[in-house]
């Protein structure tokens, strides 16, 4: 029986792109060939390749505005200093909002002088910082939409006169929001996109090029773009399920369908965390996250109960990052809104036996 993945990534995604998925390993597209032995050159996958940077760039509504999307490899990290490399000249501004800010910052310090604006580590991030100040002489602004392991979300972006460059790799293609507001945005695929191994950056081509320092070709995103993210061998499948899985955004009705189901799947969880009196939410209510709810039990002592509970319900993935502690639901595009029924109903059968 498929179990309730409230994992936070590699995680759940759409069921009805597996049997395409599937399909294209055994024939892909009638080729006679499999998905995984194909040339990356072959017409059947440049078309895939081509829809998919096409149809990202439709989904955020940043179509003919001087953007460009690509595929790359390294993960959502390898954008920690890919993003300095192209864009840090002198000066750069971070908010600090999580480990994932706190990696970002660490790379970047590599290429020039990082002012960290704010900081939530006073408060072990569970809140996002809302009164700072953004030095104007910065080559760009950086922050962190959806903090994974925090569960914490900005729900408002500072407007910058610098360029903005913003990690979506929790949040990307769950909510609404004005996208052109941001001049590069990047996200590993493994939570709302597709398997892990390929990460979507979009950028702004208008901002590149104003670095002295040379740039290696592998890092340089000009030498990407104009490669039509074919420089190198790109992650094949990974790209294709993730146009399988973006082909399914679009199909059910876009992002804003997504964020509708997202705030049923919110509003359902947070409800019971704020009534139930065994739990409390972890992250500051006006900051909280619609992807990574976070909680913990207001009495240790059910913890092994509650465990053994939400296993028995075939839900997985519950347990909260070893920073956090207690439990963190991730419940990413693909989530049912059944399946967080199914753990409210865990959490109410919890207190009726308490
Ligand atoms: N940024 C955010 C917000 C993340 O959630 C993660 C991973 O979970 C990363 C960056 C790192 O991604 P990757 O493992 O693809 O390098």
């Amino acid at each position: 029986m498929k179990k309730h993945n409230f994992s936070a990534g590699p995680c759940v995604l759409p069921q009805e792109v597996f049997q395409e998925a599937s399909q294209a390993i055994l024939d892909f597209n009638d080729t006679g060939l499999s998905i995984l032995e194909i040339s990356h050159r072959s017409a059947a996958f440049v078309s895939v390749m081509e829809e998919a940077r096409q149809l990202a760039l439709e989904l955020l509504g940043l179509e003919n505005k001087g953007y460009k999307a690509i595929f790359l490899q390294g993960g959502a990290s390898m954008q920690f200093l890919m993003t300095a490399y192209n864009l840090l000249q002198d000066k750069a501004a971070y908010l600090n909002t999580g480990t994932w800010s706190s990696k970002a910052i660490k790379e970047a310090k590599l290429f020039g002088e990082v002012v960290e604006v704010a900081s939530s580590k006073d408060q072990n991030f569970n809140y996002i910082p809302k009164d700072y100040n953004i030095p104007e002489d910065i080559n760009y602004f950086h922050c962190t939409s959806n903090n994974t392991i925090f569960g914490t979300q900005m729900k408002n972006f500072p407007s910058v006169d610098a360029p903005v460059v913003c990690d979506m790799s929790s949040d990307i293609f769950s909510r609404e929001l004005d996208f052109s507001q941001f001049d590069l945005i990047y996200a590993g695929a493994q939570k709302n996109m597709g398997p892990a191994g390929a990460t979507l950056v979009v950028v702004k081509e208008d901002i590149l090029g104003k670095v002295n320092r040379q740039i290696p070709s592998m890092m340089d995103y000009q030498v990407h773009i104009e490669k039509d993210s074919m420089f190198n061998t790109p992650p094949v499948y990974a790209v294709y399920v993730s146009l399988l899985t973006l082909r399914w955004i679009k199909d059910k009705g876009g992002i804003k369908a997504m964020e509708e189901l997202n705030n049923k799947k919110a509003t359902l969880l947070y409800n019971e965390i704020d009534r139930n009196p065994l739990f409390k939410g972890f992250a500051a209510t006006e900051d909280r996250s619609t992807m990574n709810p976070t909680f913990n039990l207001t009495d240790e002592s059910k913890k092994e109960k509650f465990d053994s509970m939400w296993k028995e319900a075939n839900i997985n993935g519950l347990s909260g990052h070893r920073s956090v502690g207690g439990y963190r639901a991730s419940m990413y595009n693909a989530l049912s809104l059944e399946s967080v029924q199914v753990l409210v109903d865990v959490m109410q059968k919890l207190e009726k036996e308490a």
